[in-house]
């Protein structure tokens, strides 16, 4: 029956008197009218809110994940506020330089970078390459030897800790495509090639357990397993990679990013590790900064067994719930506290019975045809993982402040579906 909890709401989200919810200054309800949908909604300042908590927290070492949401809008504001940029795609690099961060604040990931990208990172000058595999290391040798400037590395470990999480977002685990693992040895030997290797400028260590993590006691259960490798080593950098997780429906709670770095830093203060101690948000950053408003189309009721609230858009913009099973809220913003007695599954308008996008939606009894819906807490992992899908167009993004809506990215139209086409 309950109404949305506010805390699902991005920092500036205000209910008027009339119900009606404003984001940055601006009615929401309005801007689906005015941009179309389905539209993301994402608050600046609760971006930047975010952003400045991360620096506050690791100062130099605050560096945001770029895969969970990137734009040159989104790069410029992260870089504003003083993170370092994660990249782990050429295509994530090109964006970010694009954009105009200096490379020297880039960090290039990836499992499997291909010559090309590695190319492109050290001829920009990155300030950072986070090494993955011996493949990796004889073709950053082959470039340095073909003229290329040394650079700097962190050595990605998989620690061998299992996060609790979706299995397809553990990335810690020994089983993993990622990294050298600390079992047998293998990531110190990485670490004596690197050292030894005047191709590379070994800076640090690099572990990430996973994703969307609200057990904090995960990361410091990692560090702790890193210890004894780390610790000796006495490089001047560890990076703990991303994975603090967001509440995303009623009844969850998760701790924040000064309380993750607290505990990261107690961790590894307790573990006699000296390094300065990085982190890489991105969805503790993006998620919920931003809405995602629909609107209905059809609504459809299989007697006796639900009803089906049908929107325009779906898996093509917000994959998770596809993906992961992850639920999400939705309400209606022209009603934004209203007691939400019907249950509904929201889905999209995708060719699949999976394209779900809230399962067991709770809505307002007097939802109609034509209303906007929003789901929150879409700023990470949906604009980012979106895809054309039934050859439906993506949304376009707009980011709000101070009463201004300004479109960072365009919807696109019929044509972009024919413009790669030869
Ligand atoms: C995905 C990823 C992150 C960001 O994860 P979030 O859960 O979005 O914070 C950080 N570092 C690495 C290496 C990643 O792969």
């Amino acid at each position: 029956m309950t109404p949305l909890p506010h805390h699902l709401l991005p920092d500036n989200a205000a209910v008027g008197a009339d119900g009606r919810l404003a984001i940055g200054g601006c009615d929401v309800v309005e801007l689906a009218r005015r941009f179309g949908t389905p539209l993301f909604v994402y608050d600046e300042e609760h971006l930047r809110a975010r952003c400045r908590e991360a620096v506050a927290a690791f100062g130099e070492g605050a560096t945001y994940a770029a895969k969970a949401f990137l734009c040159r809008a989104m790069a410029r504001l992260v870089h504003e506020e003083g993170m370092a940029l994660d990249v782990a795609s050429g295509g994530e690099l090109h964006v970010a330089l694009a954009a105009g961060v200096p490379a020297e604040r880039l960090v290039l990931h990836g499992n499997n970078k291909s010559t090309t990208e590695l190319t492109t990172a050290l001829d920009a000058g990155v300030g950072r390459v986070v090494v993955d595999s011996h493949d990796e290391l004889d073709r950053i040798e082959g470039l340095v030897a073909a003229g290329a400037a040394p650079p700097r590395v962190l050595v990605r470990v998989t620690p061998g800790v299992e996060a609790h999480t979706h299995v397809y977002v553990q990335t810690g685990q020994a089983d993993s495509k990622f990294g050298f693992g600390l079992a047998a040895g293998v990531a110190r030997a990485a670490v004596e090639r690197v050292a030894a290797s005047p191709a590379m400028d070994l800076v640090g260590i690099h572990a990430h357990i996973g994703s969307n993590v609200f057990v904090l006691s995960s990361f410091a259960q990692a560090v702790e397993v890193l210890a004894d490798f780390v610790a000796p080593l006495g490089l001047p950098e560890l990076v703990l990679g991303g994975g603090l997780g967001v509440a995303y429906v009623a009844g969850e709670q998760a701790p924040t990013i000064a309380e993750w770095a607290t505990v990261l830093a107690k961790a590894c203060a307790d573990a006699g590790i000296s390094a300065r101690i990085g982190a890489e948000p991105g969805r503790a950053i993006a998620a919920g900064a931003a809405v995602t408003l629909y609107t209905v189309g059809t609504i459809k009721e299989v007697d006796g067994i639900r009803t089906y609230v049908a929107v325009d858009g779906g898996m093509s913009d917000n994959p998770r719930p596809v993906l992961y099973g992850s639920g999400y809220e939705a309400f209606l913003p022209r009603a934004t506290d209203a007691e939400r007695p019907r249950v509904v599954r929201v889905v999209g308008k995708h060719c699949e019975s999976g394209d779900v996008v809230v399962a067991d939606a709770r809505l307002p009894v007097d939802l109609a045809v034509g209303d906007v819906l929003a789901t929150p807490v879409t700023g990470a992992y949906g604009h980012s993982m979106a895809s054309n899908y039934n050859k439906v167009t993506r949304p376009a993004v707009v980011f709000v402040a101070g009463g201004d809506a300004q479109v960072v990215v365009r919807r696109e139209t019929l044509d972009d579906l024919l413009a790669l086409d030869t």
